[in-house]
């Protein structure tokens, strides 16, 4: 039995002998790999832990990387003594033994969680852009696979030619679940406003095996697409699964209760395949008028 077995097993045990307890017990660890990103990871590295070890659900260790033009050899986190990576690294591309040792970790279970920019990394290494789906900018375009928005609800590939990875000016924008039977959006309002952040808008990738959970409306009056781009996905890999969310440019949208509660519940399922039921955190923002 491993650990996490071992504590919903106590989880279980709780419930009956004292009724639904007040603890909250943890679903696994996270590796979170930082240490280079055109973003600044200083400052969010320490937003993500936050999020994820509040509410005790799950201890996080940290793995900086060397900075930009350092030895790459030299990094080899141990993916395989954790439950989740969680990435926050956008830079130079790793050893090929870490590489293989990332595949490898998440085909054979393990649960891989990608926030913003670290969707913009390695649009040269063919299984990253499997794992994550969808990525943006670093020479994507037509030949990194198609555009995948929402339309007459459903997710639509687009093959159309043109560069992957966009956004317009940061902005506070409504999130919507398209899905509301998944384990990660189950019980959020249906359409809630998330805080001022960067909305990606045509990211392209192989988008196989991938769900689209939520979108949100890229404004051409903002700078944007004019199309429901993905906010929340999964991809599942062998036997792994993997959380992403093009959200989080920085601290302040990294803040959003909502974002944190998506990051909690989607680094959950991506461990566990499901996500324990508990009440909406009372920060949650709360539901707005669908467009
Ligand atoms: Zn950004």
């Amino acid at each position: 039995m491993n650990s996490v077995t071992t504590r919903l097993f106590s989880f279980v045990a709780m419930c009956l002998l004292f009724g639904t307890p007040t603890v909250v017990t943890a679903a696994g660890t996270v590796i979170l790999i930082d240490g280079q990103n055109n973003h600044d990871w200083k400052s969010t590295t320490p937003i993500l832990v936050q999020a994820l070890t509040r509410d005790g659900r799950f201890d996080v260790a940290v793995a900086t990387s060397p900075p930009h033009g350092g030895d790459m050899n030299t990094f080899r986190p141990k993916f395989s003594e954790y439950d989740a990576v969680l990435s926050n690294y956008n830079g130079d591309l790793w050893s090929e033994e870490t590489c293989r040792a990332l595949e490898n970790f998440v085909s054979m279970g393990g649960a891989l969680v990608v926030v913003h920019a670290a969707n913009n990394s390695f649009p040269e290494w063919k299984e990253w852009n499997t794992l994550i789906g969808l990525g943006g900018w670093g020479g994507r375009n037509e030949k990194s696979g198609p555009l995948v928005r929402w339309k007459d609800g459903k997710m639509v590939q687009d093959n159309s030619p043109g560069a992957g990875g966009h956004h317009g000016s940061m902005h506070p924008f409504a999130v919507v679940v398209r899905d509301q039977t998944h384990p990660i959006v189950e019980g959020l309002p249906t359409t809630w406003m998330h805080a001022n952040d960067e909305l990606y808008d045509r990211l392209r990738g192989p988008a196989e095996n991938m769900q689209v959970l939520a979108t949100a409306y890229s404004n051409p009056a903002t700078g944007g697409s004019g199309e429901h781009e993905p906010m929340i996905i999964t991809v599942s890999y062998g036997q792994g699964r993997v959380f992403h969310t093009p959200m989080g440019h920085d601290v302040g949208a990294m803040k959003c209760p909502g974002f944190q509660e998506i990051l909690r519940r989607g680094t959950e399922w991506a461990i566990e395949g499901t996500v324990m039921k508990r009440p909406l955190p009372i920060d949650f923002p709360g539901p707005v008028a669908r467009k």
